[in-house]
């Protein structure tokens, strides 16, 4: 099968979080099962600072945006298995970031990406690679699968192509104002509350949704929890209305980058074998690096994410006064976002300098460091569509305590004795959304510390289960196929 990804994020080129995760290695787990994948993203000044070779494919291009016309490039990275195309047009990307700088999104958003999807239309046709599916992701190619069944659909080239659609988080939607409609260059009989539109506003992630041919997202309980409004935000009824071709497949993380056996960054790698005799070195040369006293016995506790709502740093902002003060435990936080959390914590680890550091940084290395060295990995988001970081921790040997909500309750079995019997038990797990709920658990799991026996097999139990994209990209060629099915017939 042909697959050509569209996406705003591939690792290592760019990433923000997860979805640049995914699509940096979803298409190599695909190729490795005989697909011929190749992606497509923006060419963003962060891409020339990788060190890979890219290369100009004397291939330009003229798009309309509204009512004007803007020029492009196609460029060209080869992996061993998997093609990369980036969009250069460098008043669009070559900018300090993304999205977004000093919490502010770039007020042209949905320029540059109503740019991009259809600059990823006219790749297939320059480049002469008519992909079988499709795959968009999130709501920056959410005009993908629009383009295709309105304006191509009379092209024989592009009429077979089916159009994948995979939502990373249903709180980014990409909504603009009404008049950005102009931009999309598609009809105004669009705007209507079943396709384009919601609450008034043009909808990216809704527009995505509303025209592929199957829908996906990153767990299968996140697939169920987004059909209700509590996790919905507010396009549950869409999600509804496309229940019979959505797909809920957990995501995959990469063991060539994530692994304790070969991961350059460890100062001491380890194995499941190897692990109670090298893991305390990790433990005390992150704990002098971060700057907190090298204790091998007290429980470290970390968290690494975005300093957001979503990931519950609040509710842990709401504990941590009485840990800090009350218990013998000590705390990493990697992680950049809100300013207030960020001031919240500074304050606290001042306070705190022995048993709290706060490193404000995207920092890769130091993040496996960390989930090299610590003992807990702390998880307590309101939503989680997947959620890669705990997957991290466990092949870390790191016990993840999380909410047991999406993609978290599908991966961590709460430590029960039960659990324990049965040789299921991973990690700790709360339900309710409070302060109480999460302070209770970690005491679970720092109790669970202090018993080896169990602590023993919780870290081993997590290092050995198998959660690479080996598990989940034949669920992804599932769907394409029956996409496809779907479509051609037969
Ligand atoms: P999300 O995509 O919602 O941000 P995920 O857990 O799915 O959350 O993926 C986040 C990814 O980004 C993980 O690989 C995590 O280790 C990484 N990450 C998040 N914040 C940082 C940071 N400040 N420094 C380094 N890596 C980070």
């Amino acid at each position: 099968m042909k697959i050509l990804f569209t996406t705003s994020e591939a690792v290592p080129f760019a990433t923000t979080g997860g979805l640049g995760d995914v699509c940096g290695s979803l298409p190599f787990a695909l190729a490795d099962l005989g697909h011929d994948v190749r992606v497509i993203l923006p060419a963003y000044r962060c891409v020339w600072y990788v060190g890979r070779e890219i290369r100009p494919l004397n291939v330009e291009f003229i798009v309309a945006v509204g009512s004007k016309t803007v020029s492009g490039r196609l460029l060209e990275h080869r992996s061993e298995s998997v093609t990369f195309y980036f969009v250069q047009q460098d008043y669009y990307y070559d900018r300090d970031a993304l999205y977004s700088v000093h919490g502010q999104d770039y007020a042209d958003n949905c320029e540059r990406f109503v740019f991009f999807s259809r600059a990823t239309l006219e790749a297939i046709r320059l480049l002469d690679f008519y992909p079988d599916i499709i795959h968009a992701h999130d709501w920056q190619t959410g005009l993908v699968p629009a383009y295709l069944k309105i304006e191509y659909a009379s092209s024989p080239l592009y009429r077979s192509m089916g159009s994948v659609f995979t939502i990373h988080n249903m709180a980014y939607q990409g909504r603009f104002w009404h008049w950005d409609m102009l931009l999309t260059g598609l009809d105004w009989k669009y705007f209507n509350w079943q396709q384009m539109e919601a609450y008034g506003q043009l909808n990216l992630l809704k527009t995505g949704i509303v025209f592929a041919d199957a829908v996906s997202t990153v767990s299968p309980r996140y697939a169920q929890e987004i059909q209700t409004p509590e996790f919905g935000a507010g396009l549950e009824g869409v999600i509804q209305s496309r229940r019979d071709v959505l797909w809920g497949i957990l995501n995959g993380i990469d063991y060539t980058v994530w692994n304790p056996t070969t991961d350059p960054h460890l100062p001491a790698p380890y194995d499941e074998h190897t692990v109670w005799q090298q893991k305390p070195f990790c433990k005390a040369a992150l704990q002098s690096e971060v700057g907190l006293p090298q204790r091998p016995h007290v429980p470290l506790i970390a968290m690494i994410g975005r300093l957001t709502h979503q990931k519950g740093f609040d509710l842990v902002a709401k504990i941590l006064p009485e840990w800090l003060e009350q218990t013998d435990t000590q705390w990493v936080i990697l992680g950049t976002g809100e300013t207030q959390l960020e001031t919240t914590f500074r304050e606290l680890a001042n306070r705190y300098p022995d048993k709290l550091a706060v490193i404000f940084e995207f920092n890769l290395p130091l993040a496996h460091r960390i989930q090299g060295g610590a003992d807990m990995f702390l998880m307590p988001s309101r939503f989680e569509p997947c959620g890669l970081a705990q997957l991290q921790a466990l092949k870390y040997g790191t016990v993840p305590v999380v909410r047991a909500i999406g993609g978290l309750a599908d991966t961590i079995t709460d430590c029960r004795p039960e659990t324990l019997a049965n040789g299921t038990a991973n990690g700790f797990s709360f339900t309710e959304e409070s302060p109480q709920a999460l302070s209770e658990t970690l005491k679970r799991a720092c109790d669970a510390y202090r018993q080896p026996e169990i602590w023993r097999q919780l870290v081993l139990t997590g290092m050995r289960q198998d959660w690479s994209w080996a598990r989940s990209a034949p669920r992804y060629v599932e769907m394409y196929e029956a996409t496809l099915r779907r479509i051609r017939g037969g």
